[in-house]
């Protein structure tokens, strides 16, 4: 999705994988066929705006809805989530977690880090940048890791979410992680 934000680097590692990938920016492209769908990090509020303003918004849900592997990085994963802890705005509400904006507050909301991830081997670089973390998760909602207390990746069936930016660093098993386990395994092959 290519409204805002940082859709560039997630473009690079995929085409690091030898994934096609295309940009959405208007209804047209939304309704293209497509494996999977990448919800960058940038500002929920101006996606959001825009998803409306475009009228892609109800299409993607569907799609979503529907089961079409998505994969949300920070503002991506706010803009995925059930509830939005303090207020009365979700967009696709496509995973039952509650999300807190800026969570981190001004001093600690960039930083960067290594730590485990369920079904990664070893650690892997994470970049939070004004990062949201996931304040609570349904039950059916498998918590992929925590930092320092606070739940950073989650996934439920088709929809995978991290508060962090895997894109923007050299790493991209999480990408791979997405391409295996979310997209892949769906279609089946
Ligand atoms: N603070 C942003 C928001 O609330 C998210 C930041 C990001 O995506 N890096 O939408």
């Amino acid at each position: 999705m290519a409204l805002q934000g940082g859709f560039a680097e997630h473009i690079s590692h995929l085409q690091a994988l030898h994934v096609e990938a295309f940009e959405i920016r208007k209804l047209s492209d939304a309704v293209r066929p497509m494996d999977g769908l990448i919800m960058p990090g940038g500002e929920s509020t101006v996606i959001g705006k825009l998803l409306k303003d475009l009228v892609i918004y109800d299409d993607l849900k569907k799609r979503i809805n529907g089961g079409l592997p998505t994969f949300g990085t920070c503002a991506g994963m706010i803009l995925l989530a059930r509830q939005i802890a303090g207020t009365e705005t979700a967009y696709f509400g496509a995973i039952d977690i509650v999300v807190k904006r800026n969570a981190y507050g001004r001093q600690l909301g960039s930083f960067s880090t290594e730590a485990e991830m369920k079904g990664i081997e070893g650690k892997i670089p994470m970049t939070f940048i004004r990062a949201p973390y996931i304040e609570s998760v349904g039950a059916s909602v498998e918590i992929l890791s925590v930092v320092e207390g606070c739940i950073v990746a989650a996934r439920k069936n088709n929809v995978l979410v991290t508060a962090f930016h895997p894109e923007l660093t050299a790493d991209n098993r999480l990408h791979q992680y997405f391409m295996d386990k979310v997209v892949l395994s769906r279609n089946g092959k």
